[in-house]
């Protein structure tokens, strides 16, 4: 079947819109028709000279949309019905049987690779050249795209933008994730949120929905700051105009936080989360970080830790019904992050995510 879907030629090309070819799903596989693609980060992760993915390639892994077709052997759902997409995992390693499929041992194969698992691969050009895809088992900035039936969640309530659900499957997850699940932050407790972005905005709002009495959301940009407090933000710190990001911290906080959520990956900004952290404190960091981060060791004598997170330590299939239904509520109100494009504005939609005067891009089909 022919889809047209976005093409990153090489690191340094413009997208381009492309026809393409899609196979029919194999055993265990579900093909989708997309009608929302968020464009997140890690997307651009494959826009770093040299990094290890396959070119040319068809990126986007927020999707959403509706089962076209399923292969063989799929009981979870069924032409029509609705879906978020979120990454692929294995299902057999240790990690996934202990209900860690953020920790899959074959997460990279599965999700960066360009490929299904045997090399082979469900999209291809119309003159059936190579073309990279299964970015995060789903390659959805496209009309179409194959999951599968491990990373497809169905979506059971009515009155939802189905539109605007495909980044609860990475980076809403992430940062609600990483609040709920990873810290379990606890009610009446304080948390600081670093950078607040689609990542971080979802942190603000997940430490709402926890009883975080401090919520504290540091930013650059005084819009996004003002977002942090109409999403559910205590106070807010621009740390391009706070000589002393820690001592500010420290003053809104009673002597320093008991959680903090690093979204930016920076080390200088997660060195200062750390110091700005009580005693018992916990930091996670969801991002990559570029570069090493040092930390002066007595500062974890008194029961400091921080840790990294893959997706919000969050299990899909129990967490995204979970924010759907929040969302449901107005309680996690992403509609106020998110601007949507059509896939052909995706070069100008990437230039506004970088800018910052989008925090959260999602091409529409409709
Ligand atoms: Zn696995
Ligand atoms: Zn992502």
């Amino acid at each position: 079947m022919k889809i047209t879907a976005a093409v990153l030629p090489s690191p340094d090309a413009p997208f381009e819109i492309r026809e393409l070819e899609i196979a029919d799903p194999r055993p265990g596989e579900v093909l989708v028709r997309i009608v929302g693609a968020g464009m997140c980060h890690t997307d651009l992760l494959a826009r770093i000279p040299g990094a290890p993915f396959p070119m040319p390639v068809v990126l986007g892994h927020e999707g959403s949309g509706i089962v076209e077709k399923v292969g063989d052997g799929v009981t979870k759902v069924a032409p029509g019905d609705k879906v978020v997409l979120s990454y692929a995992s294995c299902g057999r390693c240790n990690n996934c049987e202990t209900g860690l499929p953020q920790y899959c041992e074959l997460f990279g194969a599965l999700n960066f690779m360009g490929s299904r698992l045997d090399g082979s691969a469900p999209v291809s050009g119309t003159d059936g050249g190579k073309m990279g895809c299964c970015w995060f088992g789903q390659s959805s900035f496209a009309s179409h795209a194959m999951a599968n039936e491990r990373n497809v969640v169905k979506v059971t309530v009515d009155d939802v933008n189905l539109e605007i659900l495909g980044p609860l499957g990475c980076g809403f997850q992430t940062g609600a994730g990483a609040v709920l699940n990873s810290l379990a932050a606890r009610p009446g407790s304080s948390i600081v949120i670093y950078g607040a972005g689609a990542v971080g905005l979802a942190g603000v709002m997940a430490a709402k929905i926890a009883g975080c009495s401090t919520i504290v959301a540091v930013d650059l940009h005084d819009n996004r700051l003002a977002l942090a407090k109409e999403v559910g933000a205590t106070h807010t710190i621009n740390a391009k105009t706070t000589a002393d990001v820690t001592a500010a911290v420290r003053d809104f906080t009673g002597g320093g936080s008991q959680y903090a959520l690093d979204t930016t990956g920076v080390p200088a900004v997660i060195r200062g989360a750390v110091d700005a952290l009580r005693a018992t404190g916990t930091c996670v960091i969801v991002g990559v970080v570029m570069g090493d981060i040092s930390f002066s060791a007595s500062g974890f004598l008194d029961g400091k830790s921080v840790h990294g997170v893959i997706e919000g330590d969050a299990y899909p299939a129990d967490f995204i019904p979970k924010l759907i239904e929040w969302h449901r509520r107005g309680m996690f109100p992403i509609e106020k992050l998110v601007k949507t494009y059509r896939l052909d504005q995706i070069n100008e939609a990437q230039h506004d995510s970088e800018s910052g005067a989008t925090i959260k891009p999602i091409f529409v089909f409709s």
